[in-house]
């Protein structure tokens, strides 16, 4: 479904992304760690667009990406959830869910606060639904986030640190969800450091360092083998497990 082929990426002389390939199949989740600085940010958002890249292609779904695609409607259908929630803060948390259908996708307002609410009830948030997100903890809000992507009806979602900003009791509702979205099929990549949800969660585990992806191995082979990996695999699992 995502095919990244031979990316790299410079800012000016320096250069964030070398060489890079991932292929992510459909309903498959690809966790990706590595090094504060590594690339990890940059390389998740070429796949919907939200940085370029100066070599190398990305498919996504059968489409090239290119200067010539509909980066908006690309984006409509590559969902993405941040470190920092990024809601909109004069939105309750149903607005913020059907501002994309009803503005992007053109679906009917009604329809479009239904599937919303439903959405809030999967992310356990139903009652919430008339809240602005300052009235929300960061694991609540992080949870409209995810409700607002499924709202597109997304083909894969990106997440970035999805956890990183959050206050430890409300990573693991955070990471539930998550669990939850990847067990009914959802195509997923995400950067995170929760080596646990990696352990539990994810098929592949992608290693990134200075710009290149040092490991790209099942979890199995990632984490039971770890004595194999690169020295500075193992160097930066010490750190974190
Ligand atoms: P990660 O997400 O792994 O922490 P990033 O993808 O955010 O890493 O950044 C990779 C590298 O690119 C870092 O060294 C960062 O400082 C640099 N970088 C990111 N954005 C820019 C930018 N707009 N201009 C110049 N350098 C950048
Ligand atoms: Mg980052």
């Amino acid at each position: 479904m995502i095919e990244i082929n031979n990316i790299s990426k410079w800012y000016g002389k320096y250069q964030v992304l070398n060489d890079c390939s991932v292929r992510v199949a459909k309903g498959e989740v690809v966790v990706v760690c590595g090094p504060s600085g590594s690339g990890k940010s940059t390389l998740i958002k070429t796949v919907n667009g939200l940085e370029s890249f100066q070599q190398g292609d990305i498919v996504v779904d059968g489409t090239h990406l290119n200067d010539a695609i509909d980066f908006p409607k690309l984006r409509t259908r590559v969902g993405m959830v941040f470190q920092k929630f990024e809601l909109f803060p004069h939105l309750t948390a149903t607005e913020n869910i059907t501002l994309g259908p009803i503005k992007a996708l053109s679906r009917d307002k009604a329809a479009a606060r239904e599937k919303a609410h439903a959405l809030l009830r999967r992310v356990g948030l139903l009652e919430h639904k008339d809240k602005y997100p300052a009235q929300l903890s960061g694991g609540q809000q992080q949870r409209v986030a995810i409700a607002r992507a499924l709202a597109m009806d997304p083909i894969a979602i990106l997440f970035d640190e999805p956890t990183s900003a959050l206050d430890p009791e409300m990573v693991t509702e955070v990471l539930d969800v998550m669990t939850d979205l990847a067990n009914e099929g959802m195509t997923m990549i995400v950067v995170t450091h929760e080596m646990g949800f990696a352990r539990r969660v994810a098929d592949r585990v992608i290693f990134i360092d200075g710009g290149s992806i040092v490991e790209d191995c099942p979890k199995e082979e990632f984490f039971d083998n770890s004595e194999r990996r690169p020295d500075r695999v193992k160097y930066f699992l010490s750190k974190i497990l």
